[in-house]
């Protein structure tokens, strides 16, 4: 087995820190941003010990370590995506389909070879790598049907020493017969890789039923059954992403109220279940998720992509009743992995269901609001003591025309916005990852890789 690297030794970045001590959707977003234009991060043991202003914080820096100039970028927590399929890499940007069609075509026949270990971890090497590129440090990640993708890649990010969430696809029906499990050995197969995996070095099991229409109602149960007496662990699925595939839920299920009510059912709606899409559903549904503690995963640029609806974000965040909510990539059927992408499109599916996206809103979703999403905010989302040193830093200037629109900046809040809407992976300046440099885009890229 993989072994996770050895402990960090301590270091001290120096930059403008940007950090959230509250959902600025619930309060004004100004009085939710931590903003320390020269700010000092000191780490030890792979967590943060101190963060505030340099001129405050440079008395507990224990002699002898080096400080990280990274100032003229921003020191933000690691993005944290809530919604991706590590397989579907190779896969991504597949032309002229919508979901069920694109499944057929696309993504069943390139999530076929993931029972090769060797290849498994050739992309699962390669997406951790452009994961680090793009500044996310933790993410809920679909591996296939084969147990042997999931050792792959935590195997991967053992190596890399990151924070994952991931499980091995559950289908046992309505997928090809090279796809399919059954319950029972999905349900082995599922309780070998909790044991094997789950709570070690900064690895987190999800158990992972693909989504209702792949799962008889016996599967969805023994899912269940697998959580049962474990809070630590995940649970991820789809839902509600596209109108064809609701209505074939509907025809599955006679007997649910709803699509998110067949999950419900089977004893799948807890903390810790991260919901992808949640596109269709109603208010019933929404008030659902607020008091089960689950989540819902907005993945604007496969909603776009694949054409499957506008999730209305504004809706989940409703005061009365907020709904933990993330951002996800949902590579393959997003088309990219940056946050800063990603964040860019759901200002745009904002604006398109008369709302404005503010850019305090958009990095506190991509941050403190994934990690409330999977419940692990105590350890990861937000730059301060005692959080894990999982961090990203954002370079404003990292273009020519992010540099002339820079000079135009009258606040971090619009910094924060050129860079949602102009920002890419050259805008990582550098990722950090359990206090460790993981990827330094100034000295030819990701360490390990
Ligand atoms: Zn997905």
């Amino acid at each position: 087995m993989t072994t996770a690297p050895a402990p960090s030794a301590p270091a001290a970045l120096r930059g403008h820190i940007v950090t959230f001590r509250g959902n600025p959707f619930l309060m004004p977003p100004q009085d939710a941003l931590v903003d320390e234009p020269d700010g000092l991060v000191i780490i030890a043991g792979g967590r943060i010990t101190h963060a505030g202003a340099y001129d405050a914080t440079i008395a507990h820096l224990p002699p002898g370590t080096t400080v990280t100039d990274y100032r003229g970028c921003l020191i933000s927590a690691g993005f944290v995506d809530t919604h991706v399929h590590y397989p579907q890499l190779p896969m991504i940007a597949a032309y002229g389909e919508q979901l069920l069609e694109w499944l057929e075509r696309y993504t069943f026949p390139t999530e076929s070879r993931f029972g090769d270990e060797a290849y498994a971890t050739t992309i699962a090497r390669k997406f951790l790598g452009e994961l680090l590129r793009c500044g996310t440090t933790t993410a809920a990640v679909y591996c296939t049907v084969h147990p042997q993708s999931v050792d792959a890649f935590f195997g991967e990010s053992t190596r890399l020493g990151t924070l994952m969430v991931a499980g091995k696809v559950l289908m046992d029906r309505n997928a090809p017969d090279y796809l399919r499990d059954t319950a029972q050995s999905g349900y082995d197969d599922s309780r070998r890789l909790i044991e094997r995996w789950h709570g070690r070095n900064r690895q987190h099991y999800a158990v992972t039923p693909r989504f209702a229409p792949t799962s008889t109602p016996e599967q969805l149960e023994l899912a269940a059954a697998l959580l049962k007496g474990d809070d630590t662990l995940f649970m991820q699925t789809h839902l509600a992403e596209n109108r064809a595939e609701v209505a074939w839920v509907t025809e599955l299920f006679p007997d649910s109220r709803s699509y998110l009510d067949v999950y419900d059912r089977a004893g799948l709606v807890r903390p810790r279940s991260v919901m992808g899409h949640g596109i269709h559903i109603d208010e019933h549904d929404m008030c659902r998720c607020h008091e089960s503690g689950c989540a819902l995963a907005h993945c604007p640029t496969s909603n776009l992509f694949l054409g499957s609806g506008a999730f209305r974000l504004f809706d989940a965040m409703d005061a009365r009743r907020p709904v933990r909510t993330g951002l996800g990539t949902d590579v393959g059927g997003g088309t990219s992995l940056s946050h800063l992408q990603t964040m860019n499109e759901a200002y745009k599916i904002a604006q398109m269901t008369g709302k404005r996206l503010h850019p305090v809103q958009a990095f506190w979703l991509a941050t403190q609001g994934g990690a409330q999403a999977l419940h692990l905010d105590d350890r990861i989302g937000t730059v301060a003591a005692g959080m894990d040193a999982d961090l990203c830093i954002l370079d404003p200037n990292a273009t020519p025309l992010q540099a002339l629109r820079a000079q135009m900046c009258d606040s971090t809040a619009d910094v924060l916005f050129t860079l949602m809407m102009l920002g890419d992976d050259r805008s990582i300046r550098a990722t950090w990852v359990g206090g460790r440099l993981a990827h330094d885009r100034d000295s030819g890229g990701t360490t390990g890789m």
